[in-house]
């Protein structure tokens, strides 16, 4: 058996696309979802530790348990609790994605958008 782990939004549109994008991508049978409401408005700031510390609580459980080593950070469009542009989330996730590089050195931590189409783009330059 082989995992990554999505720390992605709740939001029902996003899951079967993420999941499907991730088990191509990283080559995993499974997707340990970790999902909140926009998590990446969380993993940008400092303004809710409580938050942030409950999401990399389950990153590591899933790097213990299920042997991770690849680590996926998920914007999307029409995000009910991130309303931002693809821009801003395009930053937002510039930040999670060095917070967790740092914080999971043994990783690899990939951020992607899920489109207005519901398609899924990986960003390579983050
Ligand atoms: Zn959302």
């Amino acid at each position: 058996m082989s995992f990554c782990a999505a720390i992605n939004c709740m939001d029902g549109r996003v899951q079967e696309p993420v999941i499907n994008h991730l088990k191509r991508r990283f080559q995993v049978k499974f997707v340990d979802m970790i999902t909140e409401s926009g998590p990446i408005r969380f993993l940008s700031t400092e303004t809710d530790p409580v938050k942030v510390n409950s999401i990399l609580e389950r990153v590591e459980v899933s790097i213990i348990k299920h042997d991770v080593s690849a680590i996926a950070v998920i914007g999307h469009h029409d995000c009910a609790g991130n309303p931002m542009s693809r821009d801003v989330q395009v930053d937002q996730l510039r930040s999670a994605v060095s917070m967790l590089r740092e914080k999971f050195a043994g990783c690899e931590v990939a951020a992607f958008y899920v489109e207005d189409d519901w398609t899924v783009t990986e960003l390579h330059d983050i």
